[in-house]
């Protein structure tokens, strides 16, 4: 793509308007170190594959489930919660704009952070809904008093993208309550969550205004399936499934459907990678510090860091030359800081080398 948007005139005001989400770069190649969208360092599990191939089969000449029951059975006994408190979708991207249509109003106003996953105001242009980016405190924490005011929705990642900062339960179940008493949705997107924090998913059954939104794409090491859940009170799921069904009765396809359940039966698999990727980020969040960055405490699996006395630009830049890819975001406030994931420790290793050498050659 380019920056100069060409304007066809067949396109729809919608189309001309919107100004589309633009995903981290997918650069081709074998040889680089990849840590710029947040996908896992480790493959999925061996069973999770072998319930894909498995799947590959005659089969796919028929229709996948349109309720992807197999996959909602696991998730459900994963998390031991009711089936009906389940919904899944083509990537929690997917969900989160089936959300717009199904929670909220063109004309009334949500809420969400200046700084956050930047999904969020595309599809808010995308379906009419205003919005409030509420300003997060220049250390990036989230000021519940600012959500707690007039609002007709709220999508709130927690751990936070793409600083990373966790915003504890208490604060998080008073915004809950608060938009109860108001009989608004809060949307808590937690694509983060299995990697320190701790979820939500318990308090579903005491609020029916809660949604909480999961992906297989960062915990599960399944970016490329496309694997979305929401969880949330009947009332909310069934809301879900009356969008899906004006939309795309089969958002998952037969593959993913086993795959992704297999991955939530295969519960060591995943916790030994997440474990592995939790002690890489705390031995990482100390090197970095001792050569100069600013790390900002994460729960995710990414960091997201500021130089002392170099700018961010010129660190991401000098990265790229030398095929380590990382996320640097020129927007206001964030603009001297780099997003880096966390990858496995001989990736980390490899970027601390090179960062080093990069640092040196500042210092004369
Ligand atoms: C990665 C990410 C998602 C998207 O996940 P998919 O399931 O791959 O669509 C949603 N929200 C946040 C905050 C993310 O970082």
């Amino acid at each position: 793509m380019n920056n100069q948007p060409i304007l066809n005139k067949y396109w729809s005001s919608v189309c001309r308007h919107i100004d589309p989400y633009v995903p981290g770069e997918q650069p081709k190649g074998t040889k680089l170190i990849k840590l710029n969208t947040n996908e896992s360092p480790y493959p999925p599990s061996p069973r999770v594959l072998e319930a894909i191939r498995n799947a590959a089969s005659e089969d796919l000449r028929r229709y996948p489930d349109p309720f992807s029951d197999e996959l909602r059975k696991a998730a459900a006994d994963y998390y031991g919660i009711g089936l009906k408190q389940i919904f899944v979708g083509n990537g929690s991207d997917e969900i989160l704009a089936f959300c717009y249509l199904a929670f909220f109003n063109p004309g009334e106003r949500i809420l969400f952070p200046d700084i956050t996953y930047s999904f969020y105001p595309v599809y808010s242009k995308l379906f009419g809904i205003p919005y409030k980016e509420v300003a997060l405190t220049r250390d990036f924490y989230v000021p519940i008093r600012e959500f707690m005011t007039d609002n007709h929705g709220i999508i709130i990642p927690n751990p936070n993208a793409p600083t990373g900062r966790f915003l504890d339960t208490d604060s998080l179940l008073t915004m809950v309550n608060y938009n109860l008493d108001c009989g608004k949705v809060i949307i808590v997107d937690e694509a983060y969550i299995d990697f320190g924090g701790d979820s939500l998913i318990s308090f579903i059954n005491r609020f029916p205004n809660l949604l909480i939104v999961h992906t297989l794409s960062k915990s599960r090491s399944l970016a490329g399936l496309r694997i979305g859940l929401a969880f949330g009170s009947e009332g909310l799921i069934e809301g879900l499934f009356r969008i899906k069904n004006s939309f795309n009765s089969y958002p998952l396809d037969r593959l993913a459907i086993a795959g992704a359940a297999e991955a939530f039966r295969d519960r060591e698999y995943f916790e030994e990678t997440r474990g592995k990727i939790i002690r890489t980020r705390e031995w990482i969040e100390k090197e970095l510090a001792k050569i100069g960055f600013i790390v900002i405490p994460s729960k995710a699996n990414f960091l997201f860091v500021a130089h002392k006395n170099v700018s961010a630009a010129d660190i991401s830049s000098k990265l790229r030359e030398r095929e380590i890819y990382v996320r640097h975001f020129k927007k206001p406030r964030i603009d001297n800081y780099l997003r880096i994931s966390v990858g496995s420790d001989e990736e980390m290793e490899f970027l601390l080398k090179n960062l080093r050498e990069i640092l040196g050659a500042y210092k004369g």
